[in-house]
Formats: structure tokens, sequence, C-alpha cells
């Protein structure tokens, strides 16, 4: 059975992921951060048995490397959880807090928790490890300028993807920067173009149909690459 580890797993592309894994009759290890946002998980938890669930905080570093003692055999790791940032600040207005916040979530916490699940990912079979990405940490896509915070994590963390397909190639792993489409979700806005459904519907055709061969590869939600 295949077993698939999720993070940022209590909302939007997340609990999606979460759901359909769960119907494609996978084993789901879903992470949450905060008690609070968890009811639609818990929801789930009470339906599905082979949902389990596990709170985690990504730029808790020990706490992950603790969590990673408990686990099973992973499959597949979904570095799933992201962070914007305060929305609508362009130049002039740079915060360095929020943005070495953003860098935290997005680019820093994918390769610590790739490192700490990294003897569950050598036990499982797939050796898949998905990073959510964006199109607009694309320096060709940048068009239009602004958004230094998140561009610059999502670029960097495509640069991660890059470093772990070559360092872990030996072992048949097959890792991939994906992006999403531009989702209705708390992140995306109302005005998105796509529901969390469509988006993961894709995701997951593109996870299961990846191999080696597509191993640090920018690829979007229908299959298409995309430019660095
Ligand atoms: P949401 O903002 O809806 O959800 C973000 C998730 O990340 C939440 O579960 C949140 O948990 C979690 N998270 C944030 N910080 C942490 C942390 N420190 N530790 C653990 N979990 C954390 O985003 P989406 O579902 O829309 O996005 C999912 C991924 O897709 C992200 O990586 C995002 O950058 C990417 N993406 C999304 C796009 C879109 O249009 N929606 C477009 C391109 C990329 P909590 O509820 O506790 O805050």
């Amino acid at each position: 059975m295949t077993t698939v580890f999720i993070t940022g797993a209590n909302r939007g592309i997340g609990l999606t992921l979460v759901r359909e894994c769960l119907n494609k009759g996978y084993q789901v290890l879903a992470t949450y951060r905060s008690k609070e946002s968890t009811q639609a998980l818990i929801t789930l938890d009470q339906q599905m048995s082979k949902l389990s669930l596990f709170q985690l905080d990504v730029t808790d570093y020990q706490a992950a490397r603790e969590l990673a003692d408990v686990l099973p055999p992973i499959d597949i790791l979904i570095n799933n959880a992201g962070y914007f940032g305060p929305k609508g600040v362009g130049f002039g207005d740079t915060d360095p807090v929020e943005w070495r916040r953003v860098l935290e979530v997005n680019t820093i916490a994918p390769q610590m928790l790739v490192e700490a699940l990294y003897p569950k990912l050598l036990a499982g079979h797939d050796r898949k490890i998905v990073c959510l990405s964006s199109k607009v940490g694309s320096m060709t896509e940048n068009t239009s300028g602004g958004g230094y915070l998140y561009r610059s994590s999502k670029a960097a963390l495509n640069s991660v993807v890059k470093s772990l397909s070559n360092d872990l190639a030996p072992e048949g792993f097959t890792v991939l920067a994906l992006h999403p489409g531009w989702v209705k979700t708390e992140m995306g806005g109302p005005n998105a173009l796509i529901t969390a459904e469509e988006s993961v519907d894709g995701l997951l055709s593109v996870i299961l149909e990846s191999n080696t061969d597509k191993s640090g590869r920018f690829i979007d939600f229908r299959g298409d690459e995309l430019p660095w």
C-alpha cells in the first residue's frame, strides 16, 4: 500500500490532497500546525481508518526529527505547507522579519523535512519527493515585478529541488517542483481560476505518472513543464 506524507493538511490544497489520497486507498500521514483549525481533518479521520494525524510546525526541526522516529516507511513526501507573507506590499516596504519567515516556511523547512524523513523515504518503495512551488518563482515568468518575499522563496525552493534531484539520484529518488495553478484557497483568494479539487486531480496525476526521468523538473498541475 502506498503511504503519503502531507504537510499543511488542515486546509486548502493540503486538505484536498489528503481527501483524494484517501479516496485512492492510500495510507495518509497528515500534519497540521495548530489544533484550532483541524475540524475538517478530524472529521475525515473519523471516516477513514487509513488517516493518521500529527501536529507539526514545519519550522520546528527538532519536532520533525522526533516525529520521523515514530513514522512507518514513506513512499511519497508532499511538502505542501506554505506562507505568502503580507499581501499588497511592494518596493520600498520590504519587511525583513516577514521575509525571513516566508523563507523559513517555503524554502528551509522543506529541505529540513526531507533530511529528517530521509531514512523513512529510503525504506519506502516509490522514493518520491514533491515540493509545492509556484509559477511566480520562475525568473522567466516574472514580467510584472513585486512579490519579493514569496517569489524569492519559491525560486530558492526550486533550487533546493534541483540539488535534491542530483544528490538523491543514485538512490532512485524522483524530486519534483510542482505549480498547482492559481487555486481558490485562503492563499489563492476567491478570484483564483481553479478549485482545489481540479488542482489536486492534476497534481496527483503528475505525481503518480512521474518517474526518475522527470526528476529535477518544474511542472504544473496539467503536466506541462515550466521554465525556471
Ligand atoms: P493556504 O494558505 O490555503 O494553506 C497553507 C497551509 O500551510 C495551511 O495548512 C497552513 O497551516 C500551512 N502552514 C503555513 N505555515 C506553516 C508552518 N510553519 N508549519 C506548518 N504548516 C504551515 O495555501 P494553499 O493551500 O493555497 O497552498 C498550498 C501550497 O501551494 C503552498 O506551498 C503554496 O505556496 C502553493 N501554491 C498555492 C497557490 C494558490 O493559488 N493557492 C499557487 C501556487 C502555489 P495553518 O492553517 O496553521 O496556517
